[in-house]
């Protein structure tokens, strides 16, 4: 069955939607990502240059074996890249090998964020900048949504922490007092009829995206429980939303609700 990337490609679009989504900042993590890809190739290729003497010793099979697939392993990731790359500045769905994206992000992501920090980049920037990769993705799709496909996850930091009503249960349950984003979302949800789910982390979300199979996720969360979720979900498409952080790090945190609602009316059918 096609995945809902390569059905993005054939699929007519009756009007190439507006979908306000701020892709600015993804340029970090696209640069670091080449660099990191560049370090690789050099640093694996002089390794293998050393060891092959000892490896044609062995056995000359084994050093021509582990050099195509040295070789296979870096034309998919140059494959993934450019694929990125084509996805992200000329946003159009270019996503078309999702084995080699799917390394990308699997491969060159936690290498990426490595390589960073050593150079002193921020772990949360290079999270945050690989979040309007995701971003990119969502807008070069141009794909719509029937309401019941689309699921929102929100995280349980968002709730007041002083309200004793357990949303994580029944989201429903709570009675919009207007302390906390949370009543906002409920109400978001009645009007586009959408289905909310509080994931109090990566299982319970795992448990949620598979009782509910939806066909396009917006996830609202810190960049590192973002990024973790983006990577485990794909190639399920997902708008990636950070949440603010005003009391620090997991309590009474924000989200910006009008940025959610206007990507609900650009993809909704
Ligand atoms: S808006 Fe809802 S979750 Fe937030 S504090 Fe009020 S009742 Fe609790």
């Amino acid at each position: 069955m096609p995945s809902v990337w390569e059905q993005g490609l054939s699929l007519e679009i009756d009007s190439i939607m507006e979908f306000e989504i701020n892709t600015k900042g993804k340029e970090l993590f696209l640069a670091l990502s080449t660099l990191t890809l560049i370090v690789m190739m050099v640093i694996t290729t002089v390794l293998w240059w050393f060891a092959s003497p000892r490896l044609h010793e062995i056995n000359s099979i084994l050093a021509d074996v582990s050099l195509a697939l040295l070789r296979i392993f870096y034309l998919v990731l140059i494959l993934g890249t450019i694929l990125v790359f084509l996805t992200c500045f000329l946003e159009k769905n270019f996503l078309i090998a999702k084995f080699a994206v799917h390394a990308y992000i699997r491969i060159l992501f936690p290498v990426t964020v490595f390589l960073g920090t050593l150079i002193g980049i921020n772990k949360d920037k290079i999270r945050e900048s690989f979040v309007y990769v995701n971003n990119s993705f969502i807008k070069a799709i141009k794909k719509k949504f029937r309401k019941k496909d689309i699921i929102i996850l929100i995280p349980h930091c968002l709730q007041n922490i002083e309200c004793s009503i357990r949303i994580t249960v029944d989201i429903s349950k709570c009675a919009e007092c207007g302390r906390c984003n949370v009543g906002d979302l409920c109400q978001l949800a009645r009007k586009y009829d959408l289905k909310v789910a509080v994931a109090t982390g990566g299982t319970l979300a795992r448990k949620i995206i598979i009782e509910n199979n939806p066909k396009f996720i917006i996830a609202v969360a810190c960049q590192r429980d973002l990024v973790d979720g983006l990577q485990e979900v794909f190639p399920i498409p997902v708008y990636g939303v950070l949440n603010e952080r005003p009391c620090g790090p997991c309590v009474n945190t924000r989200v910006d609700v009008d940025l959610i609602e206007k990507a609900i009316k650009s993809i909704l059918i």
